[in-house]
């Protein structure tokens, strides 16, 4: 990977995301050698700053690196106050990045990164746009990139508003919609590990696969986003996104290449066969539950009906996938943080190590870890020190913190380094968010006037509705 070249533009630079998750990342692209020596980065915000007061606010983010490494790369950052709402000051923003980039040989390229409520996205991108900040010249010599952070929307419709404010004013291939998700390594490694190895893939398929369970558990509960949360829920906040773009990467088909649209092409696709909810028997397919104790979160409303854990039974309408149940669950407040993807395997038709039967053994298991400990572990049956017919379950797993070469990158580290270098292929297309917009908006709106919810205890596994709906398709959820 060649160091990104070109400024980097950060609004909400006073903000939580920026401080704790961006300039770090920005310090560890920086100290592997990654950030170009004329790369710039520049914060704006409304807050007023010096560009020294602003290093004083990031510094103690950065940690890590020798005094001399830290001060180099505080030499490349800048802040620039202005109001978001004044078309002057963005002028003066523009003339700012002209100073900083005069003399230099690089490719004029900005990658502006919105790292603020989502509700200001259309305001600065049409003040950025009617000062001439998002044109990129005709002659292709550099370009132009919008980063920008989820929600994209509440619901179609609102999707589809802010879609067609932002393409307005810029075109698909300069707008990155983040999902941080994207940037772990282990999901990235669900392409390398399908399609660059020949043993995997022609087992990834119905005959073969019985069940697939895509978890996300946090242990966390709301802390200080509670007023955001309360407006949106579980489902809009982790499933539609997240767990949705993990599902395509683990069920699409084979991209034609590496390139950012044809693995999105494929995602679609996989997210355009995804059977619609059927909302007469929602209950049957989908639990909606609370953990005790939301209620008295400061910030939610008293009589708030907004859930905090979601299980949900998906089905995949195409030959790959026919017959095999997705089950995807996350909530906040449960017994152990916790992502995976656990491909469950189907048991042999037949055992030859009588009297241990087919049906006693237990499913091979290749679970891809996505947070906390990144890696993937296959489980598979295997002889057991002792007699003769002594078997069980054999792990073999591997980490990706046991990796020698040194750290993993963070996700933020990976997906700014894309960002700047121009590869949308870890970035969110317009076609897929409409598409999971389709699928989970019916069920929202369902929410609206027949509303279950059931509760859990904090530090549980998550309400018993959930194991019921996995009990009646005869399986269970693995342990958390
Ligand atoms: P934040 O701290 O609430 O806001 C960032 C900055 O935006 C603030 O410092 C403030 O700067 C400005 N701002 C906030 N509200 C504003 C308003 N009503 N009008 C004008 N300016 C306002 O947000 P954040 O937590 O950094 O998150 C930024 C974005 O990333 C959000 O879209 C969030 O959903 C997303 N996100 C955040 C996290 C996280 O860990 N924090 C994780 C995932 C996604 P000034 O007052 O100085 O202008």
């Amino acid at each position: 990977v060649s160091p990104a070249p070109g400024t980097l533009v950060i609004f909400g630079a006073s903000g939580d995301l920026a401080r704790r998750k961006l300039y770090p990342a920005l310090y560890h692209l920086f100290r592997r050698g990654l950030l170009h020596e004329e790369s710039r980065i520049v914060g704006c915000a409304r807050t007023a700053y010096s560009d020294d007061g602003f290093r004083d606010h990031i510094r103690p983010e950065l940690t890590g690196g020798t005094d001399a490494e830290l001060n180099e790369f505080l030499r490349r950052i800048h802040y620039h106050g202005l109001d978001y709402n004044r078309a002057e000051n963005y002028h003066a923003l523009g003339q700012r990045l002209d100073e900083l980039e005069k003399g230099s040989e690089l490719p004029a390229n900005r990658t502006i990164y919105l790292a603020m409520p989502a509700a200001l996205y259309p305001a600065i991108i049409e003040q950025l746009y009617a000062t001439g900040q998002l044109t990129e010249p005709e002659d292709g010599s550099s370009w132009r990139h919008v980063v920008l952070e989820k929600p994209f929307g509440r619901d179609t419709a609102s999707a589809e508003e802010l879609d067609i404010q932002l393409h307005r004013y810029l075109k698909e291939d300069q707008i990155y919609r983040i999902d941080h998700y994207l940037g772990k390594d282990t999901v990235q490694n669900i392409m390398m590990l399908r399609f660059a190895n020949l043993i995997f893939e022609p087992v990834w398929n119905s005959h073969y696969i019985d069940h697939i369970q895509l978890t996300v558990a946090e242990t966390l509960g709301v802390e200080h986003r509670a007023g955001y949360y309360d407006q949106s829920g579980l489902l809009r906040d982790m499933f539609q996104n997240h767990m949705l773009e993990m599902l395509a990467m683990a069920a699409m088909e084979m991209p034609s290449s590496f390139s950012a649209d044809a693995v999105r092409d494929e995602k679609v696709k996989l997210i355009q066969s995804i059977r619609p909810f059927d909302l007469k028997h929602l209950h049957d397919s989908v639990v909606r539950a609370q953990y005790q104790g939301y209620l008295d979160e400061p910030g939610v409303k008293p009589d708030s009906t907004t859930e905090t854990y979601v299980a949900a039974k998906l089905m995949i309408d195409n030959w790959r996938w026919s017959g095999v149940p997705f089950y995807l669950r996350s909530g906040k407040k449960l017994a152990k943080r916790k992502s995976e993807i656990a491909i469950v395997f189907k048991t042999i038709p037949h055992s030859i190590f009588a009297p241990i039967k087919a049906s006693d053994m237990q499913p091979d298991t290749l679970v891809l870890k996505v947070q906390p400990d990144e890696g993937m572990e296959l489980t598979i049956q295997a002889k057991q020190p002792g007699p003769k017919l002594c078997m069980g379950g054999l792990s073999l797993n591997f980490r990706y913190s046991e990796l020698p070469g040194g750290e993993s990158f963070e996700a933020y580290e990976r997906l700014l380094l894309d960002a700047m270098l121009g590869d949308q292929t870890l970035f969110i297309r317009s076609d897929v968010i409409a598409e999971s917009w389709k699928l989970f908006t019916p069920v929202l709106e369902n929410w609206q006037h027949d509303c279950p919810l059931v509760t859990y205890a904090p530090g549980s596994d998550g309400p018993t509705e959930a194991n019921r709906m996995l009990f009646l398709d005869n399986r269970e959820w693995r342990e958390l």
